[in-house]
């Protein structure tokens, strides 16, 4: 079965292909829409409704981020555009700039993620994890903000967790996991 993945972020392709690790060929397209939806859900859709039209095909597409509640849900929809065409290890200096004296335990946040499976019409499934921001950088792993967000119930970021553990946990593994889910009842 082969399905289009409207995402051109190469981290989100192999995180997705290890959660779903299903007889599925998983094809990578760039859309390029502008993502000005009021939500992730409206973002998710219009992207993978894009993909859709062009490939005439079902198409899966998502959207995530980092709400942080400190900053009033910051970065929400906008973690991607987030000090755009800056590296990430600036903007999660800047994030721990900001948020040096708020104390621990109002520190927390949490990744959402919508995921979409578009097939005419949208299908929608959502994934979070609880967490906190972090007080420094730590880990080499996985991408974007995972150096600062400690997941509730560990002592170590997002970025020091194996990819396996983040790739059970994480709020795209949940989003996943209910569009495999689904997909296995359809087919
Ligand atoms: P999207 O590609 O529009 O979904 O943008 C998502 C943005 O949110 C990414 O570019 C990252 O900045 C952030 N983000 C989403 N998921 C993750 C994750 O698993 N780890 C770290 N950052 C993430």
């Amino acid at each position: 079965m082969k399905i289009f993945l409207a995402t051109s972020n190469p981290h989100k392709i192999i995180e997705i292909k290890q959660i779903i690790d299903r007889n599925i060929e998983f094809v990578p397209v760039s859309t390029g829409v502008e993502e000005d939806g009021k939500t992730f859900a409206e973002n998710a859709i219009k992207k993978a409704k894009f993909a859709y039209e062009m490939y005439n095909s079902p198409v899966i597409a998502d959207d995530s981020g980092l709400e942080i509640d400190a900053l009033k849900g910051l970065l929400g929809i906008k973690s991607a555009r987030f000090m755009e065409g800056h590296p990430y290890k600036e903007k999660n200096a800047m994030i721990l700039e900001l948020m040096a004296n708020v104390p621990d335990d109002k520190r927390t946040a949490r990744f959402r993620c919508v995921a979409v499976y578009y097939d005419g019409s949208p299908h929608i499934f959502e994934g979070l994890i609880e967490g906190k921001i972090a007080k420094q950088q730590k880990g080499k792993n996985g991408f974007g903000y995972d150096p600062i967000f400690i997941p509730h119930g560990y002592q170590s970021t997002m970025a020091e967790l194996p990819s396996d553990i983040k790739n059970k946990i994480s709020h795209r593994a949940q989003a996943f996991k209910k569009v495999a889910e689904y997909l296995v009842k359809k087919f």
